[in-house]
């Protein structure tokens, strides 16, 4: 029997450390994603990762066997641009520290993106990773929050995984902001519920149907319980059995990947 509830139709899937761990797939990849197919489950992809865009995942994903379309990924990106544009009118002009798939997110969301030489006019600031970071753009960024112009950040995830360890993440930059502004950001990714809404809206499925699959309770989990949603843990990544039954409130499931989640098992 597979661990998988009857009431779930959907499933909310952190990445790294739940589909592949440094680019390499966990698991047969192209066999799980037919299982759930076959299942008729419904899924998007939700990551606090902010450099890419949906389509860079849609092309990595088709390397590792698995063809899923654009509206199945969203990211915190994708999350910090829908709320930044719910508070601004289109076409108005937002400075933001990050990479391709923060600056698409907010291009798409109409708003304009401002270079760090015009960035006075900015009617919100935005950061999250960005490997082309200096201290021209985290200056202007800390002059505007200082100005009380509303302060946003993909993700406060404090390191980013890389091949050869944990480097810096957004939560590291923002800190610098934080620090020399006395003023917290609204933040869009996990653990806030801004992207597991988004994710729902995706899957146009009730909170109670969508399972939401991570490796990290402080991110994945705390996400799905904050937006009322049923949790899984995968041992795949970064959190531990010991550390999940320690974990209040309780995760609905824990195994050891994805697979045991959605397969027969015997
Ligand atoms: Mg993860």
């Amino acid at each position: 029997m597979p661990l998988l509830p009857a009431f779930i139709r959907g499933l909310i899937l952190d990445m790294d450390g739940v589909i592949w761990k440094a680019d390499a797939p966990i698991g047969d990849l192209p066999a799980i994603f037919a299982e759930i197919r076959r299942r008729g489950l419904k899924f998007v992809f939700a990551t606090n990762n902010s450099t890419r865009t949906p389509q860079q995942y849609v092309d990595q994903l088709a390397r590792l066997g698995v063809a899923v379309e654009g509206w199945q990924v969203v990211t915190s990106s994708l999350a910090a641009a829908d709320l930044i544009a719910r508070q601004l009118p289109a076409h108005a002009p937002v400075f933001a520290i990050g990479e391709d798939g923060l600056i698409q997110a907010l291009i798409e969301k109409n708003l304009i993106v401002l270079p760090a030489e015009s960035a006075e006019s900015a009617q919100a600031v935005v950061l999250g990773i960005d490997r082309k970071v200096n201290f021209q753009k985290m200056a202007e960024a800390a002059l505007l929050v200082r100005r009380g112009v509303p302060f946003y950040a993909t993700n406060l995830d404090k390191t980013f995984p890389t091949p050869r360890g944990q480097i810096p993440g957004a939560g590291a930059w923002a800190s610098v902001i934080i620090t020399a502004s006395g003023s917290e950001p609204i933040v869009a990714g996990k653990p806030s519920t801004a992207l597991m809404e988004l994710a729902l809206a995706r899957l146009a499925l009730p909170r109670e149907a969508a399972l939401v699959v991570g490796d990290r309770l402080e991110t994945d989990i705390a996400a799905g319980q904050a937006a009322h949603c049923p949790t899984a843990l995968v041992l795949s990544g970064v959190s531990t059995r010991a550390q999940a039954q320690a974990w209040a409130p309780k995760i609905d499931l824990i195994a050891n990947h994805l697979t045991d989640i959605v397969t027969e098992t015997v």
